[in-house]
């Protein structure tokens, strides 16, 4: 497949539609649209936050298997779904996350679909888009500021600077600056203390932004961030530092969410973009709510694999917003499936039946527990690379058939969305409502909630943790914390800690290493392993191939 265009190149090919237009499919009256040029707009909260919600608008939850390196495709399959969907006739509208620059100048590359199921203007979705990160990291930064000022000029409320857990963000990743020394320089130069920088999609500004229902209660939810503690251990907030009131003045106009097209001319929604781990790893509630007011068919993406994205998505998000998906589409590949089989990277493109036999058993724990723990109807989307046999299709269709969930083999990223019609028709008919089910009930203990998804999702034997972050299990409870969800960060690359275990591993014991409060997302994030909140660059940076020439078209994406 040398001759395949690139991500880039096959954007460029297409033509967009003026963006009204875009809005007029979703019924969206021009004087609610706030255009950034001809292809983009944000579309007013307010005027979104007065629409009805509709009862029989429809929510598909795209979701996959355990991410591998070959890649999933879960972008690339919301954005052929929602074309597909589109094509039979139906109003579907996309709603995903904005990328990160991290990856972008990294190692992954562009995160705005693949192929022919990309959303477009994908050069300026990709690179910093409407400004929203920047907003983010700008306010997230304020109140870092704000927070060094009130230590500079006396520190009245008593912080502890060995306690302060707020760390400034930037939207690239720079391992140069995942521990720092700030404050040098002497008394004029504010009070030296050992910080970091984290990338901005990790940030409780992030977090907070996409659960967000509207200006108040984002103002309410960043006034509530603690950022740091006093000696005798007690909470200080960003409203205690007066911070929050200007903090959300910085978020005004980034809360109202993205719109734009799919390289068919189909409405899709991007908009906030936190982390799968330490955050909820879902686009915003404002989007996804705006979707189910405005289409019949909302189609979202929860990042990493089921374990982590689609948990958080039904024990965070849907909890937090009052939704629940109709059906989740879990997106499977044959290279990954051998991957988890135990097949080398390099030899993921030699067909491997018995191979992919032995790594369905990842599909199956991810099927079974949307299916039992969280009780959705579930379709099987097979993303089809060029290297994928009819016989390893005919294993996947096999094992499907077994489970008794619709599968269909996808090529949107070959052939756009016509490409997904066997997949949309199957959603279409699988999709039930519901009530929601979640991993648990709030009302139990943290170590409780931890314990359930470990056991219930991860399929482990239990949780441990060092009597230290029991007794701040204990002190967030104290404090009235205790009726939190919790958010799990481990690896996305394995059902247990252990990046290395592929598969299905059972009776494994999940072991947190520290818990973090985020009062104002509203959750406690349980850190199992290393946690990556600032990455670095790889040692040949994406960014070392992308380039502008003269008339202003970016080449190099991926
Ligand atoms: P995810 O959302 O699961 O992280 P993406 O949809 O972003 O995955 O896809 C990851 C990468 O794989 C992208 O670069 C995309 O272009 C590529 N990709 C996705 N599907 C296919 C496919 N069927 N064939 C070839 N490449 C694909
Ligand atoms: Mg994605």
């Amino acid at each position: 497949m040398t001759s395949w265009p690139s991500d880039v190149d096959i954007a460029a090919s297409r033509p967009m539609r003026p963006i009204d237009q875009i809005g007029e499919r979703l019924g969206i009256p021009p004087a609610h649209l706030f255009r950034y040029g001809d292809h983009v707009a944000k579309v007013d909260h307010r005027w979104l936050e007065g629409l009805p919600r509709r009862a029989d608008a429809k929510l598909v939850l795209v979701t996959a298997t355990s991410p591998t390196p070959a890649g999933e495709g879960k972008t690339t399959t919301t954005v052929g779904l929602t074309d597909a969907l589109n094509l039979l006739g139906h109003k579907a509208v996309a709603a995903l996350r904005e990328p990160s620059m991290g990856p972008v100048f990294g190692m992954k590359g562009g995160a705005a679909g693949g192929g022919y199921a990309q959303l477009n203007p994908m050069t300026d979705i990709n690179l910093h888009f409407t400004g929203d990160f920047a907003a983010i990291a700008a306010a997230n930064n304020l109140l870092a500021a704000m927070l060094d000022n009130h230590l500079h000029q006396g520190n009245a409320l008593g912080i502890d600077p060995r306690r302060i857990m707020l760390k400034r963000v930037l939207d690239v990743n720079d391992r140069a600056l995942r521990d720092i020394v700030i404050g040098l320089g002497g008394p004029t130069h504010g009070v030296p203390r050992e910080t970091g920088f984290d990338i901005v999609v990790a940030s409780e500004v992030m977090a907070i932004f996409c659960l967000a229902t509207s200006l108040a209660d984002l103002k309410e939810r960043l006034g509530r961030i603690v950022v740091a503690r006093r000696q005798d251990k007690s909470p200080v907030t960003a409203a205690d530092l007066k911070a929050h009131g200007a903090m959300a003045a910085l978020l005004a106009q980034a809360i109202s969410p993205n719109l734009v097209q799919t390289l068919e001319g189909n409405p899709a929604f991007v908009h906030g973009g936190p982390f799968a781990n330490i955050a909820h790893g879902c686009n915003s509630v404002a989007a996804t709510t705006a979707g189910l007011a405005l289409a019949d068919w909302t189609v979202t993406e929860a990042g990493f694999g089921a374990d982590l994205g689609a948990e958080k998505f039904l024990d965070l998000k849907c909890r937090m917003a009052g939704l629940r998906p109709d059906v989740a589409v879990v997106v499977a590949t044959v290279r990954s499936m051998k991957y988890h089989g135990g097949v080398a990277v390099a030899d993921l493109e030699r067909e491997d039946t018995a191979a992919l036999q032995r790594g369905l058993a990842n599909l199956d724990r991810h099927v079974g527990n949307l299916r039992e723990v969280f009780g959705l109807p579930v379709v099987i989307g097979v993303n089809r690379f060029p290297s994928d046999t009819e016989a390893e299709l005919d294993v996947l269709r096999r094992r499907a058939g077994e489970l008794g969930v619709a599968l269909q083999v996808a090529t949107h990223f070959t052939d756009g969305g016509k490409g997904a019609a066997d997949l949309a028709g199957a959603v279409v008919t699988a999709a039930a409502p519901g009530t929601l089910r979640t991993a648990y009930d709030t009302d139990a203990s943290l170590l409780e909630k931890v314990t359930a998804v470990a056991t219930r999702i991860y399929g482990a034997a239990g949780v441990e943790m060092s009597s230290a972050v029991q007794r701040q299990l204990e002190q967030f409870e104290e404090e009235g914390y205790g009726a939190l969800p919790v958010c799990i960060a481990k690896t996305q690359t394995s059902f247990s800690a252990d990046p290395s275990l592929r598969g299905a591993p059972s009776g494994h014991t999940l072991t947190v290493r520290e818990v973090r409060l985020n009062a104002g997302a509203g959750f406690v994030v349980f850190v199992c392993g290393d946690l990556m909140t600032m990455p670095g660059l790889p040692k040949k940076p994406g960014a070392e191939r992308i380039d502008v020439d003269e008339d202003g078209a970016i080449h190099g994406l991926f």
